[in-house]
């Protein structure tokens, strides 16, 4: 068989797994398209030295066939939460080992991909390029935005805009809209320097913040849920193991496995249901923050420096003198910043615009709930007419909806192997 050009969309996290697992394992050219530094990506490219891994070192290995690989570079304990800013720097290692290895069939486009036509890619600068199958891992949606403020310079939609924490005055008071992980990670930011000293509040719905991981974890229970049931069923048993091993980390550790094929046994309206009810308690309970981080969260709560609030927000305007007020459930209150910090929207509003032209063009439909895209049982995208397109695959966090669990690295770098497996 001769061998095939991939573009592969993206040089983040997947797409560098990606094109490592094409070159190692195949005799495939690969053509990668990232506008930067290829290994950045959300998670590792724009992290803070205070912002640690929420896996331990032992899951986070680039390599299917060496789980320790991580750890070992990074001269870690397997158990331990190494900060994001190593998890990069090892990404950009892979991939420069990557390059000296397989150089000769490896090409970098520094660009951003617009669209494709079959058997073409177009980038922004570059014009367009021949391939023969395209991987898209271009990373998550964009931000969901409960409650913007456009333009406005003390609404923050992106948290991750470099220096937009830093710009924020240390007397300012500060709302954050979400109590997840990204909602953590912009506490520890504004609180890094120890001046900061007026409040931050995060309200989300539930004002429930992620739970914390043990020192050590406990070997994941062994759940049998192999006899169908309905939604309701399986939130019982899980209940029901939780409290007789007596350690819920160690049942939803030992659901990951099955979380797939058990979300894809729901029906479309069951589905719907635990993303109204129970997703979020799920997510604050399978992501979990690092021992040390839940540490300094609790401090900061306990101090009165963080407060976590229930509920929405009822309005937001801005008056002439600057800061926002909001009106949030227990009346309205003044904040120098309001940031951002719901997590990724869904389609297709949240949809970048690579993944826009996908829609368009009809090579890619929205996958259940606009989580993702849809995609056939082995990666490929389905289009808008219902076919899998033979030449298109994807991975990433954009399988979200026709897959549950497929943001984390141990669900990416399989996803990144099975490529090689494809239709010959
Ligand atoms: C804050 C945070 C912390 C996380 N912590 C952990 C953790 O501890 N453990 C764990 O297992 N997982 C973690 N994850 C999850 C997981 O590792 C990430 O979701 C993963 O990085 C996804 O990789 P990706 O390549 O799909 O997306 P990204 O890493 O975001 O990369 C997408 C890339 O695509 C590029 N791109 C986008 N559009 C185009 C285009 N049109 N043309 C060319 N390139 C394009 C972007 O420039 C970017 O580099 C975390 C995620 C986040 C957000």
């Amino acid at each position: 068989m001769r061998s095939r050009t991939v573009a592969v969309v993206g040089g983040g996290c997947a797409g560098v797994l990606a094109t490592r697992e094409l070159l190692r394992c195949s005799d495939d050219r690969v053509v990668l398209i990232e506008p930067d530094e290829p290994g950045g990506g959300l998670a590792y490219g724009s992290a803070r030295p205070w912002h640690l891994l929420n896996s331990r070192a032992g899951a986070m290995s680039a390599d299917p066939d060496d789980p320790a690989d991580f750890a070992r570079w990074a001269g870690v304990a397997p158990s331990s939460f190494a900060p994001r800013t190593v998890y990069g720097s090892y990404l950009r290692d892979v991939f420069a080992r990557t390059a000296a290895a397989y150089g000769d069939r490896l090409s970098v486009v520094r660009d951003r991909a617009q669209r494709v036509d079959p058997g073409l890619i177009y980038t922004e600068k570059s014009g367009h390029i021949a391939v023969d199958e395209i991987v898209v891992a271009t990373g998550n949606p964009g931000a969901a935005q409960p409650a913007a403020l456009d333009g406005h310079p003390d609404y923050l939609a992106d948290p991750w805009r470099p220096g937009a924490l830093e710009a924020i005055p240390s007397d300012a008071p500060v709302l954050l809209v979400g109590a997840g992980l990204t909602a953590v990670d912009v506490v520890l930011t504004l609180t890094a320097d120890g001046n900061r000293d007026a409040p931050i509040t995060a309200v989300s719905r539930r004002g429930q913040l992620p739970l914390t991981h043990t020192d050590q974890a406990a070997p994941p229970s062994d759940l049998s849920l192999d006899e169908p049931g309905t939604l309701r069923d399986l939130v019982r048993r899980v209940r029901r193991a939780a409290a007789d091993t007596g350690d819920w980390r160690a049942v939803v550790d030992g659901l990951r496995p099955s979380i797939d094929r058990l979300w894809g046994n729901l029906t479309p309206a069951e589905q719907d249901a635990f993303l109204r009810h129970l997703a979020r308690p799920w997510e604050c309970h399978r992501h979990r923050m690092a021992p040390s981080v839940g540490a300094r969260v609790a401090t900061l709560r306990e101090e009165g420096r963080l407060e976590v609030r229930a509920g929405g927000i009822r309005s937001m305007t801005a008056p002439p003198a600057g800061g926002l007020l909001v009106e949030l459930e227990a009346g309205v209150q003044w904040f120098g910043a309001v940031v951002n910090c719901a997590g990724p929207g869904r389609l297709p509003a949240a949809a970048g615009s690579f993944v826009r032209s996908l829609l368009d063009d009809g090579h890619a439909r929205l996958g259940p709930h606009g989580l993702g895209l849809d995609i056939d049982a082995g990666g490929r995208l389905v289009g808008a007419d219902g076919r899998a397109r033979d030449n298109l695959w994807l991975i990433g966090p954009l399988r979200r909806g026709a897959r549950w669990e497929t943001t984390a690295v141990p669900e990416i770098r399989t996803q990144a192997r099975a490529l090689i497996d494809r239709a010959k």
